[in-house]
């Protein structure tokens, strides 16, 4: 079976076609036949398309676009034209599946697309404005170009639809409740996969395993997954609360909020823009969302990046000793996304002060470069996993469940 994945940021968007031959199983990702990156950040109404295959070649070039359909047709086209040619044509793909940020309460697993789940998809944008209408715009382009082929929605939110409602539901009025106010949980897909891949590297029942999984990328959350669910979650209603991260704030005192209103007169646009594109890493430092540069600011005695290194680290800290609440105790912890995998700094920091529980990092395996390896001595007693998290295998993953049957 051939499943197209379609994962689509605000200006970005990842794509791979996989080949599923026998099973398909979670925790042992197979390669995409073919794998393309869009990237329409850099120079206005120009995205950078890169595009690779698994026999090895490869296209990079620049387009001009005017929609995302337009780039998801030119992006197709690379599938079954030129250099990286890997089918004859678009009819040879079985299924696609999508990421779909926000599944609300009424998505708790992934679904066949139809008319209905389009309508909760559009819906929901009131709770994902940046990325519903785009996971929209996606299974409309495919609509497009493939006609009907069985197209899979996979949401980020589904993985924490069963954490319990003393966890999920916010202490406000209870109107709140009836507005359906509440923590959804983000980063679904990656908590789930990395779960799954670390009772397999382990050789462990998943469901005997409490566990912490770490997603430190540009977005950051911690999920506590016990009994193969995940029971608590640092992202809430929005993606916005909870961890520091690259760019957003994370928790805040809300009446920092009412404050700002009052007294500086901000509108909700520049509360948002602040909160989601200025503060973090980038918003302390003054410098970059990018943990890379602010390690090079630190090394070149530049107090405020420091100062948001520090509190970065203690917000994670916090947050997992918070995990460990919920848990009551832990058997694994894990690192993944661009910092968790590639920062041996910031795992050893986190690390650091959960000493007491016996847990112990092997510092010199952890700067290795480790991928998809335990990292704690033979003597912790927790057990601590960097994993490369693979969304968009995940997805297709669930794609190949729902569309064999
Ligand atoms: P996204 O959330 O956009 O998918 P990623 O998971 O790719 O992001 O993570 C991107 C972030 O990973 C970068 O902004 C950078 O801060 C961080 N990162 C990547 N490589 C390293 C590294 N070697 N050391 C520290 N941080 C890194």
């Amino acid at each position: 079976m051939k499943i197209l994945v379609l994962n689509a940021g605000s200006s970005s968007q990842k794509s791979c076609l996989y080949e599923i031959k026998g099973e398909a199983l979670l925790e042992e990702p197979s390669q995409p036949l073919w794998e393309a990156k869009l990237d329409w950040t850099h120079h206005p109404g120009k995205a950078e398309i890169e595009v690779k295959t698994s026999a090895g070649k490869k296209l990079q070039e620049e387009i001009s676009v005017t929609s995302r359909l337009q780039i998801i047709a030119h992006m197709l086209d690379t599938l079954c034209q030129g250099p990286t040619k890997v089918i004859s044509q678009l009819s040879e793909i079985d299924g696609v599946g999508h990421r779909v940020v926000h599944g609300g309460k009424d998505y708790r697993e992934s679904v066949v697309i139809n008319a209905d789940v389009k309508d909760a998809i559009t819906r929901l944008a009131n709770l994902a404005p940046a990325h519903n209408p785009v996971n929209l715009e996606g299974i409309q382009a495919i609509e497009q170009h493939l006609g009907n082929v069985r197209q899979v929605a996979v949401f980020d939110t589904a993985f924490h639809a069963d954490i319990p409602d003393a966890a999920a539901i916010y202490p406000g009025p209870y109107e709140w409740v009836k507005h359906d106010i509440r923590r959804y949980g983000f980063h679904g897909i990656s908590h789930q996969y990395c779960a799954h891949r670390a009772a397999h590297l382990l050789n462990q029942d998943l469901a005997s395993l409490r566990l912490i999984t770490c997603h430190l990328g540009n977005g950051c959350s911690l999920a506590a997954i016990k009994n193969s669910r995940s029971i608590e979650t640092t992202m809430g209603f929005t993606p916005l609360d909870g961890l520091m991260m690259g760019s957003r704030s994370g928790s805040v005192d809300p009446g920092i909020l009412i404050y700002l209103l009052r007294q500086f007169g901000y509108s909700p646009d520049q509360l948002d823009n602040e909160l989601n594109k200025f503060s973090g890493l980038r918003g302390i430092s003054g410098i970059s969302n990018d943990m890379r540069q602010i390690k090079e600011a630190i090394a070149q005695g530049n107090s405020r990046a420091q100062l948001a290194r520090d509190i970065y680290i203690h917000r994670l800290r916090y947050y997992i000793g918070a995990m460990l609440a919920s848990l009551e105790g832990l058997d694994v912890l894990v690192f993944t996304a661009g910092v968790g995998e590639n920062d041996p700094d910031t795992r050893a920091a986190a690390c650091e002060v959960f000493g007491f529980l016996g847990l112990q990092l092997d510092l010199e395996k952890n700067k290795q470069k480790p991928i998809d390896i335990d990292v704690a001595t033979p003597t912790s007693t927790v057990r601590v996993l960097v994993i490369h998290t693979e969304e968009d295998w995940a997805i297709a993953q669930e794609c190949w469940q729902l569309l064999k049957q």
